[in-house]
């Protein structure tokens, strides 16, 4: 057995020279043994790209399948008065715009894609609210709910790629923040009246962690000592 004369890492039989340091090993005593195959792959090979239009099909084909058999099975065995294969199908053809959609438009920005997705989420609330007779219920509730969290995901979505971390968990503190808020006005809205109470903790707790690190991201010092600390 040898050992690297620079820095003292224990050698592999086979080694000429050390894997940490690259100095060459001399050791008569104990000689390069050339004839144990090497324990690590010696050629470099690519992992073959996925073939998006593929994986596309294949996503397509899984989820028409899903959404088909269920309609099939309620067109044939149990149609009631509510075609819970509609909810079923609907699924479907949101998580199809969720996956296979940005596998087929590369070149769309990803901002219009998440656009996207939030339109097929309406469509499926307006799905539900459609096979549940609850149009009420989707215009004074979920729309609301909806379209609140629908504008701050996309403002995060903006805004995040381009701030530092810091700024990061400050914008998504803050835009927690304003969702809860909004998610109490809308429920009580909707129940009667607007008496704000477990959004107002929530807004406290999360302001109370969005203070310290406003003043860390505003103090270079302080700034140099937590990117130190935490090997930003
Ligand atoms: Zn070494």
């Amino acid at each position: 057995m040898s050992y690297c004369v620079n820095c003292g890492v224990e050698l592999d039989k086979d080694a000429a020279r050390c894997p940490l340091c690259q100095t060459p090993v001399v050791n008569p005593v104990c000689p390069v043994d050339t004839t144990i195959p090497p324990n690590f792959p010696v050629e470099r090979r690519e992992v073959e790209p996925v073939n998006r239009r593929e994986l596309a099909l294949l996503l397509t084909a899984m989820l028409g399948c899903a959404g088909g058999c269920c309609v099939l099975l309620n067109v044939l065995f149990w149609w009631r008065e509510m075609p819970w294969s509609a909810i079923v199908a609907g699924a479907c053809a949101m998580l199809w715009v969720w996956t296979v959609v940005p596998l087929l438009l590369r070149r769309v920005p990803s901002l219009v894609l998440v656009g996207l997705d939030l339109l097929a989420v309406a469509g499926f609330l307006y799905l539900i609210a459609l096979a549940v007779d609850g149009l009420d219920w989707l215009v004074r509730l979920a729309l609301p709910i909806w379209f609140g969290c629908g504008v701050v995901l996309l403002f995060l979505w903006y805004i995040l790629p381009r701030r530092s971390i810091l700024s990061r968990c400050m914008l998504i503190l803050g835009g927690c923040v304003v969702l809860m808020l909004w998610l109490e006005l809308c429920i009580d809205l909707f129940l009667g009246s607007y008496q704000p109470m477990w959004s107002i903790v929530v807004a406290a707790v999360g302001l109370t962690l969005v203070l310290p690190l406003l003043v860390i991201r505003y103090r270079p010092d302080l700034r140099r000592e937590v990117r130190r600390r935490f090997h930003f």
